[in-house]
């Protein structure tokens, strides 16, 4: 039987590249007759005219599809509904609509997945962006790593294929405040990595801004990791140290050195740090009952299964 796989394709105000970038992905797909394919183009709310050149796309091809958002929702919830339209496709291909991600790179994301692997995924080898942007990138997946629950590889987009049962497992994750990477690291199975160069913006602008960045970047630190909160009662521990030091001290001074001694400084001190320190390590306690409360809500999956081969007669009130 013939594979079928569909490519999500998010696109706001790309109007300046769409044509170049389904030229590039109709001869990227050429090369492989043997498979089907179809062109999910998620319109995330464009205010240019991308979503009728995407609509003259689909006249001309019935490969092409396209969902519009109804507001620009942002790039992660748009790959959302691509991935949740996608359904009964054997593979999907994740990759953004501004050539940044060359098509051709997805031919050996499926070449990988073709010899068993359920998540390929493109890491950067080299990258075009600004120099602020490679830094503030580079800074944020290295705290990234330290602190998340899960390992989420460095240097790599959304730009991947995964499996339909990977596809069918990120769809469980239902959290508002999305990081598709990070989801598809929490959900496991076999994830090996083809590198690539990273092209050029081919026209326009990009769609995160400072402050998308910045909540795009929080999303992925407080939705894999409760560290933060965590580090409260660190810190009043410490807080606490100091003060049992500065009794040692004023102690010793007292014994030692009682000339010196001026008075009433000591409850001060000692009080000062004593109580901040007790307040961080009683806030820490709420932290961490509130990072519980946090990590019900997200509601996540609490296992995906790989496989399941059972014995004949271990399903009980099924009969073969
Ligand atoms: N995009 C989107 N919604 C947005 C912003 C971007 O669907 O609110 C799409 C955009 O068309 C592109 C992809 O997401 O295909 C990546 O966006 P962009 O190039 O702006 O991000 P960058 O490459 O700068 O990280
Ligand atoms: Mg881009």
């Amino acid at each position: 039987m013939r594979r079928r796989v569909a490519y999500v394709l998010p696109v706001y105000d790309e109007g300046r590249t769409l044509q170049a970038f389904h030229a590039a992905l109709l001869a990227a797909t050429a090369q492989r007759p043997d498979l089907d394919f179809e062109f999910l183009y998620v319109d995330d709310g464009s205010r240019d005219d991308s979503l009728e050149q995407l609509l003259a796309l689909r006249a001309a091809d019935d490969r092409v599809a396209v969902l519009a958002l109804s507001r620009n929702f942002g790039h992660q919830v748009a790959l959302t509904a691509g991935l949740d339209a996608a359904g009964d496709a054997d593979a999907v291909v994740v990759m953004d609509t501004d050539l940044q991600d060359p098509p051709r790179v997805s031919l050996e994301l499926i070449a990988l997945w073709e010899t068993g692997v359920d998540v390929a995924y493109a890491q950067r080898r080299t990258r075009q962006d600004t120099w602020f942007k490679r830094t503030t990138a580079s800074l944020f997946y290295r705290l990234l790593a330290r602190l998340a629950d899960v390992e989420i590889p460095r240097e790599v987009g959304d730009f991947r294929l995964m499996d339909a049962r990977v596809v069918a497992e990120v769809g469980r994750y239902r959290e508002h405040g999305r990081f598709l990477r990070g989801i598809v690291a929490h959900v496991g199975f076999r994830q090996e990595a083809v590198l690539f160069d990273r092209d050029e913006r081919h026209a326009g602008a990009s769609g995160y801004d400072l402050r998308t960045m910045l909540s795009f970047a929080s999303h992925g630190l407080l939705g894999f990791s409760t560290a933060p909160l965590r580090m409260i009662s660190k810190l009043g521990f410490a807080i606490s140290a100091i003060s049992v030091l500065l009794a040692v001290y004023v102690f010793s001074v007292r014994v030692f050195t009682p000339e010196q001694a001026v008075p009433g400084w000591a409850f001060l001190g000692v009080g000062m740090f004593l109580l901040s320190g007790l307040q961080l390590i009683m806030m820490g306690v709420i932290g961490s009952y509130l990072g519980r409360v946090y990590v019900e809500t997200q509601d996540r999956p609490l296992y995906s299964l790989a496989l399941a081969a059972r014995g004949r007669r271990s399903a009980p009130g099924t009969r073969d």
